[in-house]
């Protein structure tokens, strides 16, 4: 038996600034390819090592294109698309006989695809006609019709924040496999309600989004192959952005249907508490800091607006700056991606006392913003090559590169600045450079959802601080043109709407 296995994974904020070239995907280099691919997984738990761990499992030969994975951003660089499809699509090509993809769900090329994943599938269908095609995505793909088309088995995320990505990509894969092997035949039910969840209002810990993907176990405990409840991503102006699911059945595509509508009635029902209500931010601050003076801290302070993982620029300064003028200190604040202050830094050197503007360098035009630099006045404490390996639950061993980074220390605040977009996702953004995190009385985190697994262990309170950025909360921030309409909250719908 020979599979073809690989990795894309883009979730396409359509209305961030930051680009997203072939060189953004994977490591220092670009993607990884080939063999380093299949390297590139190891200790790792991500979906495209399940699939290597059952294809070594049933000794297959395994042919590994390519594995890539970029930080969200804007419109992937449509030469970069066409790349990847051209190796997917020759690696499968050469002869296989299965292929199994861990993919995204949301990813957009250029202003050619806004179905990135749906093109990409539909090539490789036209390449090997008849090769089953496993598919897993995270639980923020805006799944299309195009996508279950031309895919076998689709199984997605049901944890968010996402420890369970290995999880997806085994049963993806194991459904692929025993389909081969004659001992089921999966049937696939797509559908979705018009609903933009609030990615804030996703976490599968609590309602609405745990009933949400509560209603997918159960289906699976009633027979389904899988289920899956899909919580969309919505910075994403195109058609089919928001909630939706995927039911794969063993033959009986009624039974598919039915309990796909039954797990969407279940979010559509519960669609106002997907709605996040937020606050203005001097009153979140006030919060934070009496939460700060009683616990000693730390206080985590969410700047979920400018979160790199909701493809945003990572360098609005709007809530330093508000904190800092709110008389709060202690604050370990990152990371910032700001390449010109950390360049700055690293040629003053380790001690060294500086004054530069750091962080708002990137204007913002879909939500109407220029960029606003923070000039900050402290000591270079730290300077290093930005690496570490995430050691917490979630993209466990995974390999992280920050580019260069400096330590900025204006006494009030620690700044972690950095040259390469890189989510907090675990401890070592700040442990890597040498400041423990869990002595701060407040931590500046551009974080919306992955601060829980690792950082709400080591606070004593957390305050979502609503600022300008294009990963806000704020919807009627973007000017959607091509989403469907009418759309929920966008649009009213009457209570009894169904
Ligand atoms: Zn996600």
């Amino acid at each position: 038996m020979k599979l073809v296995v690989a990795q894309l994974q883009h979730e396409t904020n359509t209305f961030s600034p930051v680009p997203t070239p072939w060189s953004a995907f994977g490591g220092h280099d670009g993607p990884y390819l080939g063999r380093a691919a299949a390297d590139a997984m190891a200790g790792t738990r991500l979906p495209m090592k399940a699939m290597l761990d059952l294809a070594a499992t049933a000794g297959a030969h395994v042919e590994t294109p390519f594995a890539a994975w970029a930080n969200p951003s804007g419109p992937v660089d449509p030469d970069a698309f066409e790349r990847f499809c051209d190796l997917l699509c020759a690696a499968a090509s050469a002869g296989c006989d299965a292929v199994m993809l861990d993919l995204h769900g949301a990813m957009v090329v250029g202003d050619v695809f806004e179905d990135g994943e749906g093109e990409l599938l539909r090539r490789l269908r036209a390449a090997v006609p008849g090769v089953p095609i496993g598919v897993s995505l995270d639980l923020h793909a805006n799944v299309t019709a195009q996508m279950v088309e031309h895919a076998t088995v689709i199984a997605g995320y049901k944890t968010y924040p996402h420890v369970d990505q290995y999880d997806a990509g085994r049963l993806a894969g194991s459904i692929l496999l025993r389909a081969l092997r004659g001992e089921v035949r999966p049937v696939m039910a797509w559908g979705n309600r018009p609903l933009l969840a609030q990615t804030l209002k996703q976490n599968t810990g609590e309602s609405p989004n745990r009933d949400f993907v509560d209603a997918a176990r159960e289906g699976e405990r009633r027979g389904l192959l899988a289920a899956s409840s899909f919580g969309g991503f919505q910075q994403a102006d195109i058609h089919d952005a928001g909630i939706s699911v995927v039911t794969v059945a063993d033959g009986d595509a009624p039974f598919a249907r039915a309990e796909c509508e039954r797990i969407l009635d279940v979010a559509w029902a519960q669609r106002e508490d997907f709605v996040y209500r937020g606050r203005p931010l001097a009153d979140a601050l006030a919060d934070a800091k009496r939460q700060g003076d009683a616990t000693g801290g730390p206080i985590l302070l969410l700047d979920h607006a400018d979160n790199c993982a909701s493809g945003a620029n990572q360098d609005t300064m709007t809530v330093l700056r508000a904190a800092l003028a709110a008389g709060l200190t202690g604050i370990g604040v990152g990371p910032v991606r700001d390449p010109e202050a950390v360049a700055a830094m690293i040629a003053a050197g380790v001690g060294a006392t500086v004054t530069l503007p750091v962080g708002g360098k990137i204007d913002m035009p879909a939500i109407g913003r220029r960029g606003e630099p923070l000039v900050l006045t402290g000591v270079v404490r730290a300077i290093t090559d930005g690496e570490y390996t995430v050691t917490g639950p979630q993209f466990t061993g995974m390999r992280c590169f920050m580019g260069r980074t400096a330590v900025l220390d204006t006494g009030a605040a620690q700044v972690v600045v950095i040259e390469r977009n890189q989510e907090p996702w675990d401890l070592g953004v700040f442990t890597s450079v040498g400041i423990d995190p869990a002595r701060c009385r407040y931590l500046l985190l551009k974080s919306r959802m992955y601060f829980r697994p690792v950082f709400l262990p080591i606070a004593k309170g957390h305050v979502f601080c609503d600022a300008p950025g294009v990963g806000t909360s704020d919807w009627t921030a973007f000017e959607y043109r091509r989403l469907r309409r009418p759309i929920y909250p966008l649009d009213p719908f009457p209570t009894d709407h169904r």
